[in-house]
């Protein structure tokens, strides 16, 4: 393992979630020192990785402007952001309020103690309809509902200040974010749970009765949607490398996230069963409201520019990571 990161600290905000929790466990095996700040609404005490934990809310000038004039960070990673779409769509100003409203609170918080290295979480919802695929980096940002929308308002509001007061990103657009670490001491855990990959397995574990099937209409192969999954690792990976790029002054930019492949919701279902040998009932439905039916990444520009290679290039090893967590019961 490289250890590039030694001495460098860096502060993860929504360090205590899903995607956040896995690069601070490998931010950490790569040398660096971690500071989580989490305020729990969505993040798991069973999933913080780091001791050094602060409780409380990006939003609260107070407690980052304390942090930074305590400590000299050298980045930000910013994972604390609410990413249900129906939720966004029935509550759009949760998602304006605390996705970008206090993304600029923390921004302007940074900027008055000189940090200026910052890696965000996007989204592949900042595309909305893909009128190419693969899609690349290039096409148009069309967002279909208030949590992509948010997460380009972000992006915007980055590129700005970026211009205006030398601040540095990288902006990582995740496709479908799936699997767990393979030690399956940390893993996917939503409440409500509303991502395929886990509702399979709590339908394979018992935990649930049936696999809603949301849409068999759709313009695929098999009628059901197409989807680009991505192990959570090689997303922290992708973190580690942004962060790298950033220390050694390669500027901004943004980047897609995906492994270039697409599997439909029949074939998730189907290597779930042959990963778990389980029995999972499945009810077909009609479409969930605002899904495409193909997303898949060109992550071409990421691979080029970063070396990022996806080392969980394989749906069955995604699916068995995640059964892996998930057979802990969660
Ligand atoms: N999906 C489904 N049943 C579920 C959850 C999801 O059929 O209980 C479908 C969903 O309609 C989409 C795909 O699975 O086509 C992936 O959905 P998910 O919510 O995991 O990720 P998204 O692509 O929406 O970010």
């Amino acid at each position: 393992m490289r250890r590039k990161l030694d001495k460098i600290r860096v502060l993860v905000i929504g360090g205590a979630g899903y995607i956040g929790s896995h690069t601070v466990k490998l931010l950490q095996e790569h040398g660096a020192r971690v500071t989580i700040l989490d305020n729990f609404s969505t993040g798991k005490k069973f999933l913080v990785q780091s001791n050094d934990l602060v409780e409380g809310d990006l939003g609260d000038s107070r407690l980052t402007d304390g942090l930074f004039s305590k400590t000299s960070y050298d980045a930000v990673m910013h994972f604390a952001a609410f990413s249900i779409v129906g939720e966004s769509v029935q509550n759009p100003l949760k998602y304006y309020r605390n996705n970008v409203g206090k993304t600029a609170v923390l921004i302007e918080s940074m900027l008055k103690y000189g940090v200026k290295r910052f890696v965000f979480s996007s989204t592949a919802a900042v595309y909305g309809e893909p009128e190419v695929t693969p899609i690349t980096e290039e096409h148009p940002l069309r967002p279909k509902n208030p949590y992509g929308r948010s997460k380009v308002m972000v992006e915007n509001m980055l590129s700005d200040v970026s211009a205006a007061a030398g601040m540095e990103y990288v902006a990582l657009r995740y496709f479908n974010a799936a699997g767990a670490d393979p030690s399956a001491s940390i893993g996917e855990s939503h409440e409500p749970e509303t991502h395929l990959i886990p509702i399979i397995l709590q339908a394979a574990g018992g935990r649930r009765e049936v696999v809603k099937l949301f849409g068999t209409d759709y313009p695929t192969p098999d009628g059901t949607c197409i989807r680009d999954y991505i192990h959570v690792n090689d997303l922290a990976d992708a973190h580690i490398l942004a962060l790298e790029a950033l220390l050694d002054g390669k500027g901004s930019d943004v980047y897609n996230l995906g492994c270039g492949k697409g599997y439909s919701v029949r074939e998730v279902i189907d290597m779930a069963r042959k990963v778990t040998g389980k029995e999972i009932r499945v009810l077909e439905e009609k479409r969930r409201e605002g899904d495409p039916a193909v997303l898949v990444a060109s992550s071409d520009k990421i691979k080029k520019d970063l070396g990022w290679k996806p080392d969980y290039d394989n749906l069955e090893t995604i699916i068995e990571t995640a059964w892996r967590w998930h057979g802990k019961v969660r």
